[in-house]
């Protein structure tokens, strides 16, 4: 297979297992990010994709060959962490140039492959300014050249953007994404940060404890999330238990909604709906009854809280599809079979 693959890869610091039979497929020219918890174990195994850490087990393959013992700078590499390290003292053309210097390109091709990526980072004419004095955006596209400058058949980053402003955050990440569309090289990026990986991965990768738990498109992992977690990880979202009644059917909060089926061979299990997916209906009118505990009006978007028997929904709408409801309200609550995924506990 063309791209990386990784097989059964483990990763023990003594006793512990910090990443735990991961298998995953990379296909050529595609963007992946790895999203998870703190210490889920996403660096670790960057670490052991770049070669700067050995699995205990497994193997790691790049376009079918086996680099699980490689050393990383014969594993052709483009790599960007959270630290940058750019050289200060060094121009921001010597710092794009510096990988090609130290393979020995001529002169001439390292000024031509310079400038090919300053166009590319939209920072034509800064060849000759001290790293020192651009911003912090302008900072992370001369680390991401860099990493880009010996054409690698890998991009590896590490919380490339979180040391950027929420703003600049936003549309680096869009910058990034369409880079590497341009491109079609093959980029892993490891992110805590759910709304990063939606913007940027054709898969996104989400970890827990060391195991993958789910590992597809942005969209199926939101619509279908495989489990609890990454339904409550992946966006905002309600979570309720569920069970079977006496006659089979369905019951959340002790109501039985039509339609709805329990993961096979067990009577219970997690629905999920999303905030957007819960609608307030009039009293007795819905699936579910409750009262109105909260409404939170951030202008672009009306959060109603409802509680019903102790537990809480939200639901979201928009400005004009604004609920008429007001605190201590009964409402109902529609759950249709259509938006509503009931997952494994
Ligand atoms: P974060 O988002 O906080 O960086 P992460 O998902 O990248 O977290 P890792 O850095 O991969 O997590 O760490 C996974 C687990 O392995 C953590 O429990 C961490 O403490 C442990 N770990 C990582 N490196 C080592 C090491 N060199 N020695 C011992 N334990 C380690």
């Amino acid at each position: 297979m063309s791209g990386l693959a990784l097989q059964n890869v483990v990763k023990e610091f003594g006793s512990f297992r910090a990443v735990n039979n991961v298998d995953l497929n990379v296909p050529h020219g595609t963007f992946v990010c790895m999203l998870g918890p703190s210490g889920c174990g996403k660096t670790t195994l960057l670490r052991m994709i770049a070669g700067l850490d050995l699995p205990t087990g497994g193997a790691i393959r790049l376009d079918g060959d086996d680099i699980t013992h490689v050393p990383t700078h014969k594993r052709n590499l483009g790599m960007v962490f959270q630290s940058l390290a750019l050289f200060p003292h060094l121009t921001v053309g010597e710092n794009i140039a510096y990988p090609l210097r130290i393979r020995g390109a001529a002169k001439e091709d390292q000024k031509k492959r310079v400038d090919e990526l300053l166009s590319m980072i939209h920072l034509t004419g800064y060849a000759d300014r001290p790293v020192a004095k651009l911003s912090g955006g302008q900072r992370q596209r001369v680390a991401i050249a860099r990493a880009l400058a010996i054409s690698p058949k890998l991009f590896l980053l590490d919380e490339p953007l979180s040391a950027l402003d929420a703003k600049l955050r936003e549309a680096m990440q869009v910058e990034l994404r369409q880079l590497q569309q341009k491109l079609g090289i093959t980029t892993i990026v490891v992110t805590h940060d759910q709304r990063e990986a939606m913007t940027m991965a054709d898969t996104v990768v989400v970890m827990n404890g060391g195991e993958i738990r789910q590992a597809a498109s942005p969209i199926e992992i939101y619509r279908r999330p495989a489990d609890s977690f990454v339904a409550d990880f992946i966006g905002q979202t309600n979570l309720l238990e569920v069970q079977a009644d006496s006659a089979g059917r369905v019951e959340v909060l002790g109501q039985p909604i039509a339609g709805l089926a329990l993961p096979a061979g067990s009577s219970k299990g997690t629905l999920s709906v999303r905030p957007e997916d819960v609608h307030l209906t009039a009293p007795g009118a819905g699936s579910l009854s409750g009262k109105v505990t909260f409404v939170r009006d951030l202008g672009g978007t009306i959060e109603t809280f409802v509680d019903i028997a102790g537990r809480q929904i939200v639901a979201v709408s928009t400005p004009r599809a604004r609920p008429d409801v007001t605190v201590g309200q009964e409402v109902g609550i529609a759950l249709t079979p259509d938006v509503c995924v009931v997952l494994k506990k």
